[in-house]
């Protein structure tokens, strides 16, 4: 046998074994590979949102969409991170009864017409804690974002997490407008320490950007929430703007603009967003370019970031760039 072969038997003997300790303790499932997820600190997944894969090289892979960290998911089954790579030689039930593995998961509520029902498959969860003095029921709020396994389409859904710990669908009447930034509490303490924070337009790209400062507001590009961001930002001088770069973008940093808040800008090149742009100048020209940018008043052209190298010699234009 070679060695791909074997580190596909292992990795499936250990993604199996996983499911099997999940359902085993009660975790709910959707679909095969999605479960409720164990940690405590989830507080309670009522939309299964664990994913249980092969780790690329063998061995499994917990991953929750709501954020949980691997490590955290693993302990709370009694597990250690190796285990991932080879399961313990009991049986997931037998485990389960020496290892005292307890849990109540919340019931999972698939009404008819719910995403999950229709081919769609849970792709992330963007969390929006409360402002604050709100409303007290409230825990957070949640934007799920589900794909559609053949189309591709994506569709967004809102749910409100309360403090009794259940959840409940949609925003309980909150206006999207009267929601905290993404992130807003990480964004005042960056303020605090006189970091440089990314306004880019999808909680996807904040998320991707780890290691920045990034936020966004809640209802995309064709609804930008200039009170809040002028209320959470106004004033503070270390703001780059990374606009997609596509006619909704274009539109969205002029009423940003518009609004008064100021803030340098960043644009990539033409269908770009933030996380393209990350991905094509890697971590550190993508760096570069925000400091490069940062350094601009907002009154002044926006920055370009580096073009992608040409792959052949371009003629010069007669006209310029129509
Ligand atoms: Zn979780």
């Amino acid at each position: 046998m070679n060695v791909a072969a074997a580190t596909d038997r292992r990795s499936g003997t250990s993604v199996r074994w996983l499911v099997e300790l999940l359902d085993v303790i009660g975790s709910k499932p959707l679909g095969s590979r999605l479960r409720q997820c164990p940690h405590p600190g989830h507080g309670g997944d009522s939309h299964p949102s664990l994913s249980i894969t092969e780790r690329v090289g063998g061995g499994a892979r917990l991953h929750c969409f709501a954020g949980c960290p691997e490590r955290d998911v693993v302990r709370s089954l009694g597990l250690g991170l190796r285990q991932l790579y080879q399961p313990p030689a009991v049986s997931p039930r037998r485990f389960a009864s020496l290892a005292r593995l307890r849990m109540e998961f919340p019931p999972v509520a698939l009404r008819a017409g719910h995403p999950a029902t229709r081919g769609y498959r849970l792709e992330a969860v963007h969390t929006y804690e409360p402002a604050g003095g709100v409303d007290d029921r409230v825990r957070c709020h949640r934007l799920l974002r589900w794909r559609h396994r053949a189309s591709g389409a994506k569709e967004l859904m809102w749910e409100t997490r309360l403090a009794d710990g259940t959840t409940t669908p949609g925003l309980l009447g909150t206006p999207e407008r009267t929601l905290p930034l993404y992130r807003e509490r990480e964004i005042r303490m960056a303020i605090a320490a006189r970091e440089t924070i990314l306004v880019i337009e999808s909680e996807s790209s904040v998320d991707a950007l780890t290691g920045w400062y990034a936020t966004t507001w809640a209802g995309g590009a064709n609804d930008v929430n200039t009170d809040r961001l002028l209320a959470v930002l106004g004033g503070y001088p270390n703001i780059v703007h990374i606009p997609d770069f596509d006619v909704a973008g274009l539109a969205c940093l002029w009423r940003i603009l518009e609004a008064g808040l100021r803030l340098a800008v960043l644009l990539g090149e033409p269908g770009e967003d933030a996380r393209d742009l990350h991905r094509r100048l890697g971590s550190d020209a993508f760096r570069d370019a925000v400091a490069d940018a940062a350094r601009r008043s907002s009154d002044s052209a926006p920055a370009r970031a580096p073009r992608r190298p040409r792959p052949w010699p371009v003629p010069p234009a007669a006209g310029g760039r129509g």
